[in-house]
């Protein structure tokens, strides 16, 4: 029987209730920039109004295509600009955009944050308290910079350096503010190979996260090692088969066929599916990116879920990957309540 909706989910356009969520891809960027660069060398960017109007060309395609949710997942560290944002939204009224608050780096925090710790709070004079939680706790509750657009997930990225410093500094916080907010939920960059897994959620049990609430990024790149991504799923959290696109280091067949596997093993509970692809990233050169001709919002409504129909996946698994998890993600709602088909 459908049951009441109290949870709500924060978007661009402001908060929705969850069966409005529909069918969710929990990794995507529109815009992946690097700042302080484009202030000043900004003529690749080029015209800003072209910009929007492609993103949200491109985004409507992809509503077309049968998607009512991204997550874009760009925070600090990724030229996260919500204003920018805001505006596409605005363009695409039927596309739900969640937005993300966080930190991006692999291994040293930024600059910003380097002489903001506890110790110099204390220093002046304050509390002996990180404050980098705080910053991403007012994005949650109160907006961001103005816009009144509140973010809807926590992120943060472990990769193959692992736990430095910097990182598990940012993962701790992800992991308080996400406490401190009623389990606002979180989404790790991993890289896979190097199977930060365990290390990851011994950080976050000493946190108290509810790891129904976290995916684990990226964990579809580990295309020839379904038995690590099975012991992480028995610890609760999602597995995020997000990079559907990124073909020259893992192909479409292996992505594909690691999620047949996994909902073979009776997985499909524990995973949700993305591109982590965007409309610009400055962090490649000019038609570098050219041979990787499936990383598009498209390809998982176009390609994807067609092959793994093919290949035995039940409609009721790609339902539980593409609407019920990400909403039991994103609203802590359970499965059964978020899915209102039951
Ligand atoms: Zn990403």
């Amino acid at each position: 029987m459908p049951q009441a909706q109290t949870a709500l989910v924060e978007t661009a356009r402001g908060p929705v209730e969850v069966p409005a969520l529909g069918p969710t891809l929990m990794h995507e960027h529109i815009f992946v920039l690097t700042a302080d660069v484009q202030a000043n060398y900004p003529g690749e960017w080029g015209s800003e109004e072209e910009r929007i109007a492609d993103a949200a060309r491109r985004l409507t395609e992809l509503r077309r295509a049968g998607i009512k949710t991204i997550v874009d997942v760009t925070v600090i560290g990724q030229g996260r600009d919500i204003a920018r944002i805001k505006k596409i939204a605005g363009q695409v009224p039927e596309l739900n955009i969640v937005v993300a608050t966080g930190c991006y780096t692999f291994d040293e925090v930024p600059m910003f944050f380097w002489r903001r710790t506890a110790s110099d709070e204390a220093m002046a004079g304050r509390p002996a308290k990180d404050p980098m939680a705080d910053y991403f706790i007012g994005d949650i509750t109160e907006g961001i910079a103005g816009t009144g657009v509140k973010a809807g997930m926590l992120k943060c990225a472990v990769d193959a350096k692992g736990l430095t410093e910097g990182v598990e500094r940012v993962l701790r916080n992800v992991a308080r503010a996400h406490v401190a907010t009623g389990g606002t939920p979180i989404t790790i960059h991993t890289h896979a190979a190097a199977r930060h897994g365990p290390a990851i959620l011994d950080v976050l049990r000493a946190e108290d996260v509810d790891l129904s609430r976290v995916v684990l990024g990226h964990s579809g790149d580990a295309v020839r090692d379904p038995d690590y991504l099975e012991q992480m799923a028995a610890s609760g959290l999602t597995l995020g088969m997000d990079r559907f696109g990124i073909d020259h280091f893992a192909s479409f067949q292996d992505r594909s066929d690691l999620v047949v596997e996994l909902c073979r093993r009776g997985l499909a509970g524990s995973m949700v599916l993305a591109h982590d692809t965007c409309c610009y990233i400055d962090w490649f050169a000019p038609g570098t990116l050219a041979p990787l001709k499936n990383w598009h919002y498209l390809h998982v409504s176009q390609d994807v879920l067609p092959y793994l129909r093919e290949h035995g996946v039940s409609d009721a698994d790609i339902d539980a990957m593409l609407v019920g998890n990400p909403a039991r993600v994103l609203s802590g709602l359970s499965r059964r309540l978020a899915n209102t088909e039951d």
